[in-house]
């Protein structure tokens, strides 16, 4: 009897070296477009002229049992619905990686290719009328990029091995401010200018966590890879090289730590009113100086994070998806007209910047088409203690905190610009304030909201349910 207890024991506690193990892979692929291709970012026309550092896609793959799951972080402005339909479909083909499990997220880069949107479309129509051709896009960038994405998910699930997970946040208050602001005259702002004396009082919170998920390899217990999620706005660099902004510089202080192997996924949380800009000096913040002080700082708060993390024990592997119909503002026959014909204005001083905004998201708006527009939530399990959401566009900060407080996980991080991009997400209080961001949306007024609740609920489901 004495035995067969001592035997069950020994299995009982015995390590699980079998299927249920978590397995994940990591791989890199370069989706810098050539020279020429037009840049995205500004409300104008800007060719590359080459690259300061190469863009590039990094796929991340777990395998737990029979649930397989892929995030893909992307140095681009963002993920057109059409580019993450078919590089999920592509992958799903080829990995067997089922395409609702696919995230495929974007990190703002503004320095990098314009291949989707409005106003892609009016440059582009604008060069094919006056060459017949469009000399700026010699290359199908949107195929290639879906291409390449499917095959960065194929490359990270051949290299997948077993792993050990451990997550927690670090925090960092120095790097990320709110940039709307109550003025004087009464209204909110954005960006209202360094040491502006008509500033009131900052009109929203940042996000101050350093969401980590941390992978280690089960034998070596070397660092493979970690995801990082921050709250901050890319939008550093400008000029017309191509570049990662700064989460190029967070990699470069990850790998001065753990390698050169190491591999840094970077994702962007909801930061859609949030920049660098401190408007309390007058320093400069522009350029790849300050891309550097941003993403090595950030490195340094990472780094200082990674001994408070918490090794996960129950490791559980599932993801959930739900997609909100969301309205979408709808504007006369005679409004449409209107900014199309204003479509050739832009990039010009004839119309005024927020005219310039409201006219481009009038054509976005058109060229979609239809009342609601789909956003697709999805959610990521790893353990009974850390969640993943990755949610589409521009997302205020408000939302990304309201998902994290409802979240029943210990740590729960929050990714914006997933599978689409479509414009930003504020949230009612910022619709009743105005300014930019607002001008900029596509949405009605309580979209943001729906979309959180339905994380939140996710979320909720997840947290319990088939616990391994
Ligand atoms: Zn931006």
């Amino acid at each position: 009897v004495r035995y067969i207890i001592l035997l069950a024991i020994a299995i009982l506690l015995a390590p699980s070296a079998h299927a249920d193990d978590l397995s994940a892979g990591v791989a890199i692929v370069d989706i810098t477009p050539p020279v020429g291709y037009r840049m995205s970012g500004y409300f104008r026309e800007r060719k590359n002229t080459g690259k300061h550092d190469a863009l590039h896609a990094k796929a991340l793959v777990f395998k737990q049992g029979d649930v397989h799951a892929a995030l893909v972080f992307c140095d681009l402005i963002g993920i057109s619905l059409e580019v993450s339909t078919q590089a999920r479909r592509l992958a799903a083909k080829q990995t067997g990686i089922p395409a609702a499990n696919i995230l495929i997220a974007a990190t703002h880069s503004h320095t990098g290719p314009l291949y989707f949107g409005a106003l892609r479309k009016h440059f582009h129509d604008q060069a094919v009328k006056q060459h017949g051709s469009d000399p700026l896009e010699r290359v199908d960038y949107p195929k290639q990029l879906a291409e390449r994405l499917a095959s960065a998910i194929e490359k990270a699930q051949a290299a997948a091995r077993p792993i050990t997970l451990s997550s927690g946040v670090a925090q960092e208050t120095t790097l990320s401010f709110n940039r709307r602001f109550h003025m004087k005259d009464g209204t909110v702002r954005f960006n209202p200018g360094k040491l502006n004396p008509s500033i009131v009082r900052v009109a929203g919170p940042i996000d101050p966590e350093v969401g980590m998920i941390w992978l280690r390899d089960a034998k070596s217990e070397k660092p493979l890879a970690a995801i990082s999620v921050f709250a901050l706005h890319l939008d550093t660099v400008g000029g017309t090289l191509c570049s990662a902004d700064y989460p190029l510089y967070l990699e470069k202080s990850l790998r001065e730590t753990y390698g050169e192997k190491f591999v840094s996924l970077f994702g962007i949380g909801t930061c859609g009113d949030i920049n660098h800009v401190d408007v309390s000096h007058k320093r400069p913040q522009k350029g790849q100086v300050e891309a550097k002080r941003i993403g090595t700082k950030l490195g340094e708060t990472v780094v200082g994070g990674v001994k408070k993390l918490t090794p996960q024990a129950r490791l559980s592997l599932a993801v959930r998806s739900k997609t909100v119909d969301v309205p979408l503002q709808q504007y006369s026959q005679a409004e449409t007209a209107q900014a199309l014909n204003d479509m050739a204005k832009i990039g010009t001083r004839q119309l005024s910047f927020l005219d310039q905004v409201r006219t481009y998201k009038i054509t976005a708006l058109k060229q979609r088409g239809g009342k609601t527009i789909p956003l697709e939530v999805q959610v990521f399990r790893f353990s009974d203690e850390v969640a993943l959401v990755g949610l589409p566009g521009e997302v205020f900060v408000d939302l990304g905190l309201a998902i994290k407080r409802a979240s029943p996980f210990k740590t729960t991080l929050v990714v914006e610009l997933c599978n689409d991009a479509p414009g930003y997400i504020p949230t009612r209080k910022a619709f009743a304030e105005g300014s930019y961001e607002i001008v900029n949306s596509r949405i009605r007024t309580g979209g943001g909201e729906a979309m959180a609740g339905a994380a939140i609920k996710l979320l909720k489901q997840l947290h319990d349910v088939g616990l391994k």
